[in-house]
């Protein structure tokens, strides 16, 4: 999984564990409300039912009081002894006698008073023993209750009634005989008991209906029950008011801890559920920002990477800062390093040269590792391009020091500038296309982008089609450059060489061979060039055939293997065959080179080292790979008409070959001096102008049959 995919990974497991917890959560916090609504809904509907049970009590109490007085004035109204004492004379003696004096201590009434028949006179009126004014007493409202209480038979008509000192409650009835013989006045005197609503009947009632608490109030009180208490004209006169027990309530304060406790243990809960899911999600979240940081940044130099750069470039893109200037920066030589010094060192060479480019300017607002040994430098700012290259060069000019190493490594640069409408693909593609062509101008350099660079790209392109169908339909030919003896003059072999002739003129060699090197046609081309050359020295017997080989054809593993195979094909004697090799494949990959050049030496191939002497090659290098011959550079053999000491070099350069006994052949040879020059300094055999120019097959033919006549 890459990086990006891990990225996007651990943000969708950080979503859903936001999304458990809140989920979890919420279903907590649903849960813990619905308990608490069961709780109070429970709590208040049994305080509710209790309040209605005292509700009917306090009814009941009120009943039971009327009831009592009820009774009590019917026993007494109802009364033969009565209804005879009160028409006697000694009425009133009588009724103070029974009922008057009773009135003192009597729990069952606190008055009682004995109306005439005419309903306005008092016969007798006490209360608590003591005559008393019962208008006074009650006002108006004691006329209105004896008035409708004349009937005999009638049941005592009994109200709640206001007095001078609060509530009583009040029964009247007709004095009457227990049973009516014969007729009876129409009018009767009326017995009326009170009883005072007072403490003594309120704590009665209270123990008798379970209703702690109960007295009487002139208004409802708030968070008091109440029962209203109403007049004969149904006034409300009074209230009887009464805490609310609230079992549910104190059921809940028994359960209350429990309730309290369930509700901490929750709470702890649900927050270290909170925390885990926090903790969690933090964890992931830092984990996805360091998988961002791993897709955007490189392992080895902490510095953005491709992908970092790219996305550096698309921000800077919408910003309001100038347009960028990218550089590419490639070290020179940094291969060679890890050759030499192994990868520990490589690396920490790579970390040094980043820390370096981080702080080379400070319009450098990001440096990126693309690869191996490639950087990008990004400039926002007003400093000139060469400034920005100049303080790169410079980071180079001094050799680098690792673990008491001193290590020289160059750079290349290639920079472009963004135009207004590029992407920063784009930009990237412009810079490495300087960068190419820096490197090919040799190390050191620095080339900004030119859309020259692009068109010449597309030549180039077009340019390997064309050399791929030339190869395909034969268009290379081979011409051939004699090669004589120095001694005497007689061709001893040929030099095979490439020409590519076009309808708009020749392409050197110089051109084409490395265009097919770069664009992986030179395995196609030197098959081709060998097979025809080899075609042609059938018809030259006796001649010895050279021909050149590239570096990278000696690379390809497969190389002698193919060769032998077309020698064999072809019927050719391999003690024939020369193949001339440049030195730079010796220096770049010596360990294949030299497992095909002992291959093709092993079926009698022959092996020349071309051009010695423009290059690196020692001669040491000579015998290592076990050349047969080495061929002197063009320019060295040039040289000696410069009068310097260039003739002495070269002779001590052919003397220590021909020491080694490693036969030396002179190229390029122009005029008589340099042949003689070189046939005196050693040389067995040579090669130029002077003596033959490259030529046509059927030219060779003829050269061959002069020579021989
Ligand atoms: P080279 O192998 O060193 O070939 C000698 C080059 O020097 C040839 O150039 C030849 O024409 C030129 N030359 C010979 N004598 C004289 C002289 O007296 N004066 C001057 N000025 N030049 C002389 P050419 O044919 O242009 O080939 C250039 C190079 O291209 C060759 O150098 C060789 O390295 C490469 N090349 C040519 N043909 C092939 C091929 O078939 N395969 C490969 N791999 N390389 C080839
Ligand atoms: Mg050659
Ligand atoms: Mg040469």
């Amino acid at each position: 999984m890459s990086s990006n995919l891990a990225g996007r990974h651990v943000r969708t497991q950080t979503s859903s564990i936001i999304a458990t917890t809140v989920f979890f959560l919420v279903v907590a916090l649903v849960l813990t409300g619905l308990m608490a609504h069961v709780v109070a809904t429970m709590t208040r509907s049994a305080n509710e039912i209790d309040d209605a049970r005292a509700i009917r009590a306090s009814r009941a109490a009120i009943a039971a009081f009327v009831s009592r007085l009820s009774a009590t004035t019917t026993d007494n109204a109802v009364w033969d002894d009565a209804y005879k004492a009160i028409a006697s004379p000694g009425a009133a003696d009588w009724a103070y006698e029974n009922w008057g004096k009773t009135s003192e201590d009597y729990p069952l009434y606190d008055g009682a008073i004995v109306t005439g028949p005419d309903r306005s006179s008092i016969v007798s009126a006490y209360a608590k023993g003591k005559p008393f004014q019962p208008s006074a007493f009650f006002g108006e409202a004691f006329y209105r209750q004896i008035n409708t209480a004349t009937d005999f038979g009638q049941a005592p008509v009994i109200n709640f009634i206001k007095t001078e000192t609060g509530i009583a409650l009040i029964a009247s009835q007709p004095i009457q005989p227990y049973r009516a013989e014969g007729e009876l006045p129409t009018k009767l005197s009326v017995l009326s008991f009170y009883k005072q609503f007072n403490s003594d009947v309120l704590s009665t009632l209270s123990n008798e209906h379970e209703l702690e608490g109960l007295r009487l109030a002139a208004a409802p009180e708030p968070g008091l029950l109440n029962t209203p208490i109403t007049d004969m004209k149904g006034g409300v006169i009074g209230h009887l008011v009464w805490p609310s027990k609230a079992p549910g309530s104190a059921v809940f304060r028994q359960v209350y801890p429990f309730v309290a406790a369930a509700i901490i243990i929750l709470v702890l809960f649900l927050a270290g559920v909170l925390l885990v899911g926090a903790a969690e999600a933090r964890r992931l979240r830092q984990l996805a920002q360091a998988a961002i940081f791993e897709a955007n940044h490189d392992s080895l130099s902490g510095l953005l990477n491709r992908h970092g750069l790219l996305t550096l470039l698309e921000d800077l893109e919408g910003s309001d800062l100038l347009p960028p200037r990218l550089y590419l920066v490639d070290l020179d030589g940094f291969k060679a390093v890890n050759d030499a010094w192994g990868h520990a060192v490589g690396d920490d060479l790579i970390r040094i040269v980043s820390n370096a480019l981080i702080a080379c300017h400070p319009e450098v607002v990001a440096v990126a590792r693309l690869g191996g040994d490639e950087f990008a430098l990004v400039q926002v700012g007003t400093a000139a391009r060469q400034e920005i290259e100049e303080t790169i060069l410079a980071l180079f000019a001094e050799p680098f020091k690792i673990d008491g190493r001193t290590i020289e490594v160059g750079a290349s640069i290639g920079a472009a500038a963004r135009d207004a409408d590029i992407e920063a693909l784009e930009l990237l593609r412009r810079a490495d296309m300087a960068l190419y062509r820096a490197k090919e101008n040799g190390r050191g350099r620095a080339i900004e982008y030119d859309p020259e660079l692009d068109r010449e790209r597309q030549r180039v392109a077009e340019l390997e089609t064309l050399l791929k169908n030339a190869i395909g339909n034969g268009a290379i030919e081979a011409v051939f450059q004699p090669l004589v003896s120095a001694t005497t003059g007689v061709v001893t072999g040929l030099e095979a060489l490439a020409r590519w002739r076009t309808a708009t003129g020749n392409i050197s060699p110089e051109i084409f061979i490395p265009l097919a090197e770069r664009c992986g046609l030179i395995d196609a081309l030197g098959g081709h060039m060998l097979k025809t050359s080899i075609e042609h020295a059938k018809n030259w017997p006796g001649l010895a055939l050279s021909v050149n080989v590239s570096p990278v054809q000696l690379c390809n593993p497969e190389f002698a293997a193919e060769v032998i195979s077309l020698l064999q094909e072809l019927d050719f004697d391999p003690r024939r065959l020369t193949l001339e090799i440049t030195e730079g494949v010796l220096m770049t990959n010596p360990d294949q080179a030299r497992r095909s050049i002992d291959h093709l030496k092993q079926v009698g191939i022959k092996f020349a080292l071309d051009d010695f002497g423009c290059g690196y090659a020692s001669i040491g290098a000579l015998r290592q790979f076990g050349f047969d011959r080495m061929k002197i550079d063009r320019s060295l053999v040039s040289a000696l008409d410069q009068a310097s000491n260039g003739a002495d070099v070269l002779k001590a350069t052919i003397s220590l070959a021909t020491a080694l006994q490693i036969p030396v052949t002179a190229e390029g040879i122009e005029n008589i001096r340099q042949a003689a020059v070189l046939r005196e300094a050693g040389c067995d055999q040579l090669q130029g102008y002077l003596i033959g120019k490259p030529m046509s097959a059927l030219d060779i033919t003829s050269l061959l049959h002069e020579q021989a006549a």
